[in-house]
């Protein structure tokens, strides 16, 4: 039986107030049928870490960097999150891929750096519109997948959790249809299955793209969608707590 779980992805938004309040709403409903994990811009760790050091909440990294310390301006090493607090890392999210030019091989690098500090590592994956329209979407998604799986031994790979995010959905407003996102997430369950049986029946497949208090329980009542990597939502206290209590509905 697989838990289900929902994690914020609250990107480069927030202030020190606005970020003490939400965590501050969030916590205040106490137990969700879920794991639960909010990823908050890097600055914010110690703040949120401390406001919810007694809740059932944990935190998690935007993003990594593979290497462990140097010369590398702005970057933040897996050790250094991880002392501040996370738990768990996104690697690969898309808005990293398009828009800071990340390749598979980098975020293969990144989920290894997460594994090798005792985090758990969160990899995206995900088709843009074109790929979609051409009918890409199974070709991408495996070879995203399978560039990550490969560089790792099944125990490895195992202790990370999959999200995969149609690109054309992320802070669109355009679900995938639960028909649509599961027949993706039915794709990438058989991939794992393919290179281990207990990744195929253990691991957590999670979904995103513009997911909301109004489509989650349809998407949670699919069979492979294990969860939701929540992005414009999860900066609405009500909101994301919905999000997190539809996961207990089926
Ligand atoms: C995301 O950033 O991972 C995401 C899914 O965003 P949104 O929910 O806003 O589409």
């Amino acid at each position: 039986m697989r838990k289900p779980i929902v994690a914020g992805n609250w990107k480069m938004n927030g202030s020190r107030e606005s970020v003490s309040e939400l965590v501050s709403e969030i916590i205040s409903v106490g137990t969700l049928p879920c794991d639960v994990f909010i990823c908050p811009p890097s600055v914010f760790f110690d703040l949120v870490g401390s406001q919810i050091a007694d809740s059932p909440m944990d935190m998690g990294a935007q993003n990594i960097d593979w290497r462990e310390s140097g010369a590398y301006t702005g970057e933040i090493s897996a050790a250094m999150v991880k002392q501040s607090g996370c738990r768990y890392a996104l690697v690969g999210h898309s808005e990293r891929r398009t828009l800071f030019h990340e390749t598979d091989v980098e975020v293969a690098k990144k989920f290894k750096a997460a594994l090798d500090v005792g985090m758990t590592p969160v990899l995206c994956l995900g088709e843009t519109l074109q790929q979609r329209q051409s009918g890409d979407t199974e070709e991408v998604v495996s070879s995203q997948l399978k560039t990550v799986m490969q560089t790792l031994s099944v125990a490895e790979f195992g202790q990370g959790i999959v999200a995969y995010e149609p690109i054309w959905a992320i802070g669109t407003g355009e679900t995938a249809t639960p028909a649509l996102a599961s027949e993706v997430h039915g794709v990438i369950r058989g991939l794992l299955q393919d290179q281990a049986p207990v990744l195929g029946d253990e691991m957590r497949i999670l979904y995103g793209g513009s997911v909301n208090a109004s489509n989650a329980a349809g998407l949670f009542a699919e069979a492979d969608i294990d969860g939701a990597l929540v992005g414009g939502a999860s900066l609405i206290s009500e909101d994301f707590v919905a999000i997190c209590r539809a996961t207990g509905t089926n």
